[in-house]
Parts: C-alpha cells; sequence; structure tokens
C-alpha cells in the first residue's frame, strides 16, 4: 500500500477491499484471498488512477474499447442532454439518435445496411445468428440452420454467441452448446494446422472452410462468422487474401458472411472496420460493441445487408424478426457513438492508428531476436506477442513466465493482457491494444515498458 496516504484513507481503502473480496463478482478471474483487486478512480487519457494513487497506462483500453481515453467531455455532455431531453424510449417505436445512428453505420460500411441495436457484443452476435436464421427460412432455404466459425475464435458468453466460440477452457464447464455451430482451423501461419512452411497456409485454411460446406452439405449452412484479425483468441493476423477467399466461398454457397467487427470496428486495425483491409468485400452482416461508443456507454450493433433486411419486409408479407432488447439501442448510448464516431472522423483516428500502428509493429518486432520471442504480429493499434520456451520447437511459454512478464509491466506503470483462459496449453500470447488516441509519449512509454521487460527475461 502506497505510503503518504491518511490513514482514514487507507482504513477506507482496506473496507473497500473487504466489501469487493465479500460482494463484488469479478469477469474471468480466479478468488485469490491474498490478492488486492485493482480499483480505478479515476481516468486522464490513456491513464487512470487506482485508489492508492498510483498511475498506470492502459495498454488494452479497458477491455479494448476505451477507444478515446478517459474524460472526453463531448462524450459525456452528448449523453447527458440525451438523458434528460428523452431518458428512454423503446426501439419498437423510433427515436432520433438510433435513425442517425443507423444511417451513419451504413455510410461508415461504405453499402446499404439497416441495423438492429441490442447493448453488447455477445448480443449482436445473437442477432445476427437469429437474423441469419430466419432469413434463409423467408428466402425459400429453411434448412440452412448451421454456423462456421474458427478455433480460438471468441464471439462472445451468452450461450449462443459462446457456441461459435471455439476456446475449449472458455466452454467446458458450460456445455453442450447451442446445437448447429462448428469449428474449422484459424489462418495461423505461425502454427499451421497444415504442417509447417506451408505456403498459402491461410488459403488453405480458407479452402477449409468450402470443404465443411460440402461436407455439411451447403443447403444447411446458414453462415460463417469470423473476425477480420482474431484478437482475444491471440491476435492472429492472415493475409489480405484469406477474407476475401472466404467472402467468395460464402457467396458461391448463398452462406451469409457475418464479419465480428466487435473489436476491430472504428479504427482499431487502422481502417474503419477491419474487413476493409481486403478489398472488395462487403459482408451481410456487421456485428459492431466495445468501439461503436468507445466504451463511455453499452451498446451493441448488428448491421444487415439491405438485401437480407427485403426479406423481412416485402409489404408485410413477410414475418418480423421476433427479438428484442429493453435496453438495447438506449437513446443516450446512441448519442454517445454519435458524438465518437464524429470524434474519430473529425480527429482523423483512423489514418494516425495506421501511421502510428506500423512504426509501433517495426520496434515491437525487433523483439524476435530474443529467444523467448516466438513472433510478434499486429496491425493497427492490435499487437500480440507470442513467447515461447524454445524457439525452435515453439514450445508455449510456461503460465509462471506469462504472469511474470505481465506483473512486471504493471510494476512499471503499463497494463497489458494475453490470450487468458483460451486454448489449453497455448495461453501464450500477450496482447496489447492501445486507446487509438494515445499520444506518441504515452505509445513511446509502453513500448519501452514491453522492451525492458521482455529484456530483462521472466
Ligand atoms: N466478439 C468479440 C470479437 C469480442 O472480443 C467480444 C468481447 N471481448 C465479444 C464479441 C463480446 O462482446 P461483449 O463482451 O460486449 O458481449
Amino acid at each position: 500500500m502506497k505510503v503518504g496516504l491518511e490513514n482514514k484513507q487507507l482504513l477506507e481503502i482496506q473496507e473497500l477491499i473487504q466489501k469487493d473480496k465479500d460482494h463484488l463478482w469479478h469477469a474471468m478471474s480466479r478468488y485469490n484471498e491474498k490478492a488486492t483487486p485493482l480499483i480505478g478512480m479515476r481516468g486522464e487519457g490513456g491513464w487512470f488512477f487506482d485508489v492508492n494513487g498510483d498511475k498506470f497506462f492502459d495498454g488494452v483500453s479497458g477491455l479494448w474499447c476505451l477507444n478515446l481515453g478517459h474524460g472526453r467531455k463531448e462524450i459525456a455532455q452528448a449523453a447527458y442532454e440525451q438523458m434528460v431531453n428523452l431518458s428512454y424510449f423503446p426501439l419498437t417505436l423510433s427515436h432520433i439518435p438510433a435513425i442517425q445512428l443507423s444511417a451513419k453505420i451504413s455510410e461508415l460500411l461504405q453499402g446499404s445496411y439497416t441495423t438492429f441495436f441490442s447493448n453488447s457484443g455477445s448480443e449482436a452476435n445473437e442477432t445476427a445468428f437469429k437474423i441469419a436464421r430466419q432469413y434463409h427460412i423467408q428466402n425459400g432455404h429453411p434448412g440452412k440452420y448451421k454456423f462456421i466459425s474458427r478455433y480460438r475464435a471468441y464471439h462472445g458468453s451468452t450461450l449462443g454467441a459462446l457456441s461459435a466460440t471455439a476456446q475449449a477452457n472458455r466452454r467446458i464447464k458450460y456445455d453442450p452448446a447451442v446445437p448447429g455451430f462448428l469449428h474449422v482451423p484459424p489462418p495461423y501461419s505461425y502454427r499451421s494446422p497444415f504442417g509447417e512452411h506451408v505456403p498459402d497456409s491461410d488459403l488453405l485454411a480458407a479452402d477449409y472452410i468450402d470443404q465443411v460446406i460440402n461436407w455439411e452439405g451447403s443447403e444447411t449452412v446458414a453462415g460463417v462468422i469470423l473476425e477480420p484479425f482474431i484478437s482475444g483468441g491471440g491476435v492472429i493476423i492472415p493475409s489480405k487474401e484469406y477474407l476475401k477467399r472466404v467472402a467468395e466461398i460464402c457467396k458461391k454457397h448463398d452462406v451469409l458472411l457475418i464479419v465480428d467487427e466487435v473489436v476491430s470496428g472504428f479504427g482499431r486495425t487502422g481502417e474503419m472496420f477491419g474487413f476493409m483491409h481486403s478489398e472488395g468485400v462487403q459482408p451481410d452482416i456487421v456485428t459492431m460493441a466495445k468501439g461503436l461508443t468507445s466504451g463511455y456507454l453499452p451498446l451493441g450493433a448488428t448491421a444487415v445487408r439491405s438485401e437480407i433486411y427485403e426479406k423481412f419486409k416485402e409489404n408485410g408479407k413477410q414475418d418480423h424478426l421476433r427479438h428484442i432488447s429493453t435496453f438495447g439501442g438506449h437513446p443516450a448510448s446512441c448519442a454517445v457513438a454519435l458524438k465518437n464516431i464524429e470524434i474519430i472522423e473529425n480527429e482523423g483516428i483512423v489514418d494516425r492508428v495506421s501511421r502510428l500502428g506500423e512504426s509501433i509493429l517495426l520496434e515491437l518486432r525487433e523483439l524476435e531476436s530474443l529467444d523467448k520471442v516466438g513472433e510478434v504480429r499486429g496491425v493497427g493499434f492490435l499487437f500480440g506477442i507470442e513467447l515461447v520456451e524454445d524457439k525452435k520447437l515453439k514450445t508455449p511459454a510456461s503460465e509462471e513466465c506469462m504472469v511474470n512478464v505481465i506483473a512486471a509491466c504493471k510494476k512499471k506503470g503499463l497494463i497489458i493482457g494475453r490470450n487468458g483462459d483460451t486454448v489449453p496449453g497455448l495461453n501464450n500470447v500477450l496482447i496489447i491494444a492501445p486507446p487509438l488516441s494515445s499520444t506518441e509519449e504515452d505509445l513511446r512509454f509502453m513500448v519501452q515498458v514491453i522492451k525492458s521487460v521482455l529484456r530483462e527475461g521472466c
């Protein structure tokens, strides 16, 4: 505990810690009687202070969502004004921020899209699955109900989204999953399931989807869901051709391409949306959350190509989507999202991320000369450093090493993450995703801490 705090303050902190231990169930965290929770108090840009007054740079943007950092008064003001003006309104009816936001999303996606709002990334994906199944029924193909996703992918924690999630440790105690979800290998050239040094291993991974659709019978497959870049599953960056090939395969089989942009949307990868790295790809459904509001308020969105939405209209002849969420598309959340997007555009955030991201990646790649760094990967402001014990054999770094590296960064004032709880024995990727508005000085600090910690060893 920090010296210099008054006794009264120390007592208050102790009391908070005790209440935390007694009453607050932490997400994705093993209970540890001895551990002290990091209790955030105040934030400034990419930095936050805990209750002890210690200062940290948030190298993971909260949960990869605090894209514009803390304390944007314009965003808070937009929420305040909306809450005072029209505090709640359901989307069985309509309200102005949701109308404007749906039109803005369509414009940003560079196509004609209709959007259904919810509260989170998980819900956005659940919504996508329901829309896809009902679309096929109303399009005359009622047998198309299966979804294909990739091993290592994360698509959310609710049971449908968890069924698309193919990370064993997140599923084992909650299975059986929802029927109809199939998994295929990811385009992971560093540990390619198609063998070492296989050229075009990413394209083999894409073609595998084609084979699975054939084996299952394309008349049974509703959609393929994927992130343009697997994020939480270990920052896996395929070649630009991969997504193009998957899009072609989906089209060939009348299978909907559902792109999960929950992490990669709104500039994280140096394009407004991650799929835009692959020229000519126009997804059927795009799901969003996190960066949509930069984490200031909860909001999820499922944007659907207007041709698909047509099948829910046809002058009322077709059934409607029997789906609702009380708080989905909350007026204050939509107002916040609009302001967030306005800032991203006005401040040229996407180009900045693309430019600075490339130079950070080059710097981090210098670490590949170290014995314990297997591979450094990245796109925009999303970086992964895969740690190994034996570089030739690619033996994953031990749990102890991973924990030590993250703790050493924290000691130096930097919070970074990892692909924890994903693949048994392969939780060896450090994940770094700083706020998109981080100053160049902040980014230099981040890179310097990571370099010094990894050079010290674990
Ligand atoms: N998809 C992806 C790719 C994600 O990373 C996440 C959350 N980490 C989700 C979906 C689920 O989002 P939420 O936590 O808002 O439900």
